[in-house]
């Protein structure tokens, strides 16, 4: 039987789709769907967002599975396609597109397609990622409404390198940049991520592009998931396989980077980098058993943590549930004792462990 089991609960996932509306009543909803669903599992999560208006993913191959998968919505390439045979891929598929690059227009100005592709035209406002310049948004506008391969509807899109950070007045300029930009232009605007659609309501245009907030995880820095109103979609747990002592001074795990500072008993979970748990996570990050938490010490191992339980406890025993992240545990707290970010950890789970939808 598997132990480490990520648990997807489908009524927290449409509670947050509801969440994203009743922030953006006006706005329709792309639900970002890339890499997994952010390690969410692709099909399920698309089944259960029904009320999303599209889906958008970073790869075509992510979009194909949608499609093998029985996902009958709009689609969207939030990269674009990378290459000319994409086209045709695309067209057959009914995927729509972002353009941020004159080797896509130019492709798709040499096509030729017994159909149109509706494209997601992307402004580079000040990322300096993908999308075009401001200066050259006027010409590449021009010539997607005259290319005969292209959908006569273009849509235009920006995306906030900070909306993350509430004081932050670079979003102020990204919003200004892109709004004096599109603001002859009759055509349905897209900007806001998560953290856009809760920190500015005045950058939701017609459509709004939800991640990490349908998942139940908080996208700005300094509010939990439920101050924000958002319930985590995730759990993910596994079994204490051991317990045992150790005396003052013994090293835990490999390097003996841990020594036990007084005699305790360590309770082994079995779950690892193998299966996606961060390996830098650092000596007290917390784990959940039988709803007390304890601290990791050692080395996070492939397949296993060791936790401190402490030297007179009884309450923990081989087979107990442990937990890594969910709902009683943020995984933002988490991600921050690995110095990393809550996408990151959820990425990353890996094809050992056992999904389980709810
Ligand atoms: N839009 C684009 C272009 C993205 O790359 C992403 C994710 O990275 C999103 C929207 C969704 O962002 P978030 O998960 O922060 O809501």
């Amino acid at each position: 039987m598997a132990l480490a089991t990520a648990t997807i609960d489908f009524s927290a996932l449409r509670a947050n789709l509801a969440r994203v509306k009743e922030l953006a009543p006006n706005s329709q909803v792309m639900a970002v769907l890339k890499a997994n669903a952010y390690g969410h599992g692709l099909v399920p999560i698309a089944q259960q967002l029904a009320g999303a208006d599209a889906f958008a993913v970073a790869r075509i191959e992510e979009a194909l599975a949608l499609r093998t998968g029985g996902i009958t919505k709009p689609i969207v390439l939030l990269e674009g396609f990378f290459k000319a045979s994409d086209i045709d891929i695309m067209l057959a598929n009914n995927f729509q597109t972002i353009v941020h690059d004159e080797y896509q227009l130019a492709a798709l100005e040499q096509a030729q397609l017994s159909g149109q592709i509706k494209v997601w035209l992307k402004v580079d406002t000040g990322m300096h990622r993908l999308g075009v310049e401001p200066q050259q948004f006027e010409q590449f506008y021009q010539r997607l409404k005259g290319c005969a391969n292209v959908h006569e509807q273009l849509h235009l899109m920006t995306h906030f390198a900070c909306a993350d950070e509430l004081e932050n007045s670079y979003n102020q300029t990204q919003l200004a940049t892109f709004t004096t930009l599109v603001s002859d232009k009759p055509a349905p605007l897209c900007l806001a991520n998560s953290a856009a659609i809760i920190n500015y309501p005045q950058s939701h245009g017609h459509w709004v592009r939800p991640g990490l907030m349908l998942y139940g995880v908080s996208p700005v820095q300094g509010k939990t998931s439920s101050e924000l109103g958002l319930q985590p979609v995730m759990s993910l747990t596994s079994e204490v396989i051991a317990v045992r002592r150790v005396k003052k001074g013994e090293p835990v795990g490999y390097g003996g980077h841990w020594q036990a500072s007084a005699d305790t008993q360590l309770a082994v979970v079995a779950i690892g980098y193998g299966d996606g748990y961060p390996r830098h996570a650092e000596n007290g990050t917390p784990v959940l058993i039988n709803g007390r938490r304890y601290p990791l010490v050692g080395r996070v191992s492939m397949d296993m943590i060791s936790v401190d339980i402490g030297a007179d406890n009884q309450s923990v025993a081989v087979g107990d549930d442990a937990i890594m992240w969910g709902a009683e545990l943020g995984i933002e707290e988490i991600a921050s004792c690995a110095s990393t970010i809550a996408y990151e950890l959820l990425c990353n789970i890996t094809p050992r462990v056992t999904y389980q939808y709810l």
